[in-house]
């Protein structure tokens, strides 16, 4: 089943290319190549940061002081913004080329003036937006988002359908990666091989992509990037990473706090998740957002988005792109540290 299109909520390869094509403020670039041959795009706001580089982060920690990564003295925050890693998770994708389009333009493609962009200007953060990590998951998803369906939609497109046509479920699509040889149906949260990045091997990449954006993290020394996914009918929420040290988790922290704060301020709904030392058996797995804040010393969280599944807790796909903008204020606003 595939819902009616809301003009507005743009999440399309062409989607992408379009809004790209239309920015004049940002720099648009090609960070790689996927497994199938398309183009992960990015755009970049606000200038690089020279950090005087000498060591790795991983060095710089052993030389007790991580200036010699990246001597950030003066130097205004960088934020990376992630969407559809797992490309039925389109959520993010849809609010990020909004973002883009308000800061190119500030107003969103509802036509609402916001003041995002001039925030962002104010705080004269650096901003690397990928609307799309995974295109070609995204190439694979027919719906442009996930609004109005049903839990097993959203397992078709997201994690597919094994040999035998049964629906491959959550965590189960986990058990077999590569999973390429083991489906009927490849889901959206795979490229091309059957890698889903979430779970890729970081010290040895099998992706492509995987490998690029933990390369982006670290060239830019981000301080806070944001890895944006659906997850169900949640109340929206930042997840702490798995292997930080503490000081990063009181930052995911706080800016959950903030983040609902804005969001209880607007009417919207809001969740802060407890800082848990609780590991259990088996332990929890080091993914991709521990992988990147160990590469470069930042916060990183995954934000989890209601996707409006005709289930409980149902949002509309207004409230979801709302909820974005919230984060996106929240995070430009913690990244400075102070209220701008
Ligand atoms: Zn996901």
């Amino acid at each position: 089943m595939i819902t009616e299109k809301i003009s507005w909520w743009k999440s399309r390869l062409t989607d992408v290319d379009a809004v790209f094509a239309s920015a004049s403020k940002g720099r648009v670039s090609t960070l790689c190549k996927s497994a199938g041959g398309r183009g992960v795009g990015m755009i970049e706001y606000g200038q690089p940061r020279d950090y005087n580089r000498r060591a790795n982060y991983n060095s710089a920690c052993g030389a007790r002081d991580t200036r010699y990564y990246a001597d950030k003295t003066g130097a205004p925050p960088v934020i990376l913004l992630v969407g559809a890693i797992h490309a039925q998770e389109l959520e993010g994708t849809a609010a990020l080329l909004g973002l883009i389009n308000i800061i190119e333009t500030g107003r969103d493609f509802r036509g609402e003036d916001s003041a995002l962009g001039e925030l962002i200007e104010e705080s004269g953060c650096r901003l690397i937006i990928i609307p799309v990590m995974n295109p070609d998951g995204r190439a694979r998803c027919e719906p442009d988002s996930m609004v109005g369906l049903t839990n097993e939609d959203l397992r078709h497109w997201g994690q597919g359908r094994w040999l035998d046509g049964t629906l491959c479920g959550w965590p189960g699509c986990k058990s077999v990666h590569p999973i390429k040889e083991a489906v009927s149906f490849l889901g959206a949260y795979y490229n091309d091989d059957g890698i889903n990045f979430m779970h890729d091997n970081f010290f040895n990449p099998m992706a492509a992509e995987t490998a690029v954006l933990l390369r982006l993290a670290e060239d830019e020394a981000a301080d806070y990037t944001i890895l944006l996914h659906g997850g169900s009918n949640c109340t929206n929420v930042l997840l702490q990473p798995n292997y930080v040290p503490p000081h990063i988790r009181e930052a995911v922290r706080a800016l959950a706090l903030r983040t609902a704060e804005l969001s209880e301020t607007a009417g919207l709904p809001s969740s802060v998740q407890k800082i848990s030392d609780d590991t259990g058996t088996p332990p929890p797995s080091f993914n991709l957002a521990s992988a990147i804040h160990h590469i470069c010393g930042g916060v990183c969280a995954v934000y989890e988005s209601n996707q409006g599944l005709i289930e409980k807790n149902s949002y509309d796909a207004e409230t979801i792109l709302r909820l974005h903008y919230m984060l996106f204020e929240g995070v430009i606003r913690e990244a400075h540290g102070v209220r701008l």
